[in-house]
């Protein structure tokens, strides 16, 4: 409990008398008591205020560099995302669409879905430079339970022709460690 910043007397305390943000570091340490390599983490402070997001992200990373760890971290929060990671996975009804480092994936991203996403998010302009195109995506997310035939993404990309109706794209590397699933790369 120490370990994750929690008074240690807490700990014949009931649930109900912690608050969401100790709540996580409880789950922190659990996980930590297993000794693990590797922690998944997933959405861990999505339904977090703010103010305490941060501090348990920077939990995370004291922890991560104490005991050598290795997170997956699963998150719709793509600043949060950029915040925390080295290598980041972009996926699309359960399937990888780009997997690349960080910096790849922000500055040059590659597949439709994730330059939709990141066209997203609000970036601070400099005076004179160019506005961002927001790309808006059509249609509705289809069922995982029953996803398209061919790319998946085919029913809402801007980008999709014939070929991506009846072919599903390999996943592979298309520049050094930056791989992708897209027939625009084949
Ligand atoms: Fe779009 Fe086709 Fe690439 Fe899928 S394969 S992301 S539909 S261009």
């Amino acid at each position: 409990m120490e370990k994750v910043g929690l008074n240690a007397s807490f700990i014949n305390r009931y649930p109900h008398e912690f608050s969401g943000g100790q709540r996580q570091r409880i789950g922190i340490s659990r996980a930590l008591a297993l000794n693990p390599e590797l922690i998944i983490a997933d959405e861990a402070v999505s339904a977090l205020d703010v103010s305490i997001q941060a501090q348990i992200i920077n939990l995370m990373e004291d922890l991560q560099e104490e005991f050598g760890l290795t997170y997956i971290f699963i998150s719709h929060d793509l600043s949060v995302v950029r915040h925390i990671s080295d290598r980041v996975g972009v996926m699309y009804l359960g399937k990888m669409m780009e997997l690349a480092s960080k910096k790849e994936i922000y500055t040059e991203p590659l597949h439709p879905y994730t330059q939709a996403l990141l066209s997203a998010v609000p970036v601070p302009r400099k005076k004179g430079s160019m506005k961002r195109e927001r790309i808006i995506l059509k249609g509705e997310l289809p069922s995982p339970a029953n996803p398209p035939k061919g790319c998946v993404f085919h029913t809402r990309c801007p980008a999709a022709f014939d070929l991506c109706r009846q072919v599903n794209p390999d996943f592979k590397e298309v520049k050094s460690n930056h791989f992708v699933a897209c027939h625009l790369y084949t």
